[in-house]
């Protein structure tokens, strides 16, 4: 969220449970918005992604595509955290060998040990959290496809932290002026947008990433 006068962040405050927006700059150049409004351009902007079933399953290709590559990055990355488990535990089994032929003492044993059961709980944490994020990622993206026909509606109907998360896949930045919003979309969401305003003709076949909402609201 930004400033578009000045292009300094704009940050949220509380007041008499409404929230509000305002431009955060030392020389406070003036920006003020509600949430509400905010909201509303965002809900404005959305009602203009339209996606024929041929977009729809290209963009799903493509979602796939672009997936397949991160998961190849995460796969190799589990293999090699696999790889260091298994290593360790190898370790610590020869470790128990050395220690009762009494080859190693046992402060030894025990500082050797400590280190690598430390290691294996870090390793098995790690492992967690990647395939986490490679299910969590691809499954919203793909469920945010589902929705975009309809995105308007969800937008409206959405509570706080669901929006975060529509606005956390969809929007790349958002700017904010006086009386509208320029929004730069995440990819591939971007494409649906331009493509939308070429059919419309509202950018004549150029494909600016920003387009500015004027919202009645306002
Ligand atoms: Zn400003």
């Amino acid at each position: 969220l930004k400033c578009a006068r000045c292009g300094h962040a704009i940050t949220a405050e509380n007041h008499k449970g409404h929230t509000y927006y305002s431009c955060a700059t030392s020389n406070k150049c003036g920006g003020y918005w509600r949430e509400e409004k905010i909201n509303a351009m965002i809900a404005d902007a959305l009602s203009r992604f339209h996606i024929s079933e041929k977009t729809k399953e290209s963009i799903r290709v493509a979602l796939l595509e672009s997936h397949e590559e991160e998961a190849e990055l995460t796969k190799a990355e589990l293999q090699k955290l696999q790889g260091e488990f298994a290593q360790n535990e190898s370790w610590l089994h020869k470790l128990y060998d050395d220690r009762l032929k009494a080859i190693v003492t046992e402060d030894f044993f025990k500082l050797k040990y400590n280190a690598i059961q430390q290691r294996q709980q870090e390793i098995q944490s790690e492992l967690e959290k990647l395939k986490q994020i490679n299910e969590d990622y691809m499954e919203e993206a793909l469920q945010i496809l589902e929705l975009m026909q309809g995105m308007r509606n969800q937008w409206v109907r959405a509570n706080q932290e669901q929006r975060a998360k529509i606005a956390k896949i969809l929007i790349l930045e958002l700017r904010l002026n006086d009386v509208s919003c320029s929004i730069e979309w995440n990819k591939p969401f971007d494409l649906l947008y331009d493509m939308e305003n070429v059919k419309s003709g509202v950018s004549e076949g150029s494909r600016t990433p920003n387009l500015w909402i004027h919202s009645p609201v306002l």
